[in-house]
């Protein structure tokens, strides 16, 4: 057997693993510009109509907006202006706090969100070519992929199950739903890890560390 060479410019699996991710993300940034074109939206006033949509429940400022997408208040502010001019968002007083100014989508806004989810369908389609057992690796993988992200600062909280006051790691003696939601009072399953939970609750500072280690011990190697 010949002396085997290592190959030009070789790369760690690490490498690997974040040029699929930005692979991923120049999907979803060039599926958006190609969705937003037609209607003159960028893709950042897309996600924030996405994210409107998402909270309609709740009262949205603008600096939950700038947080949200790590954008400065006047980044922000300027979006959501564009958003007002094309009459998809409106911004009104909050019934609670007259002081503060709340932004909502318009019934125009609500069609254009539906539209904008459509961006992610490409991803989900490779997403759904995966086994139930890869799905539930990758999302406990992407579940700590976006812990680092959030302790380097890149992105806001995320209100994901790890950080969650009402979840509790490791707690059930079945393999297959170890993990128990304490608001659902259910017990869950690597595969039902949420990472954008409208209930999350999160938790004081001690008891997210040693809940986030407890995640991480019990499952190491799953
Ligand atoms: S409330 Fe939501 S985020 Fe919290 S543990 Fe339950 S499912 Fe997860």
């Amino acid at each position: 057997m010949g002396k085997q060479l290592p190959l030009q410019g070789e790369k760690s699996t690490v490498d690997h693993i974040t040029v699929g991710l930005t692979k991923i993300a120049t999907a979803l940034r060039s599926q958006a510009w190609e969705g937003g074109t037609t209607r003159k939206l960028t893709p950042t006033q897309g996600q924030i109509l996405g994210f409107l949509a998402d909270r309609a429940a709740q009262p949205v400022r603008l600096n939950d907006v700038a947080t949200e997408f790590c954008l400065t208040a006047a980044t922000a502010s300027e979006a959501v202006m564009t958003l007002v001019e094309k009459k998809l968002v409106h911004k009104s007083r909050s019934a609670e706090d007259h002081r503060v100014l709340v932004i909502t989508l318009t019934a125009a806004g609500r069609r254009e969100a539906q539209l904008v989810t459509g961006w992610t369908q490409v991803v989900q389609a490779g997403v759904k070519s995966l086994t139930p057992d890869e799905q539930a690796v990758l999302l406990r993988g992407l579940t700590k992929v976006i812990h680092s992200l959030q302790e380097q600062g890149a992105i806001s909280v995320v209100r994901m199950c790890a950080g969650c006051t009402y979840f509790q790691p490791h707690v059930h003696s079945d393999a297959a739903k170890p993990h128990h939601c304490g608001l659902m009072d259910k017990a869950i399953g690597e595969g039902q890890l949420r990472l954008d939970c409208p209930e999350f609750m999160p938790g004081g500072e001690f008891e997210q560390v040693r809940r986030w280690e407890r995640f991480l011990g019990s499952g190491e190697g799953r």
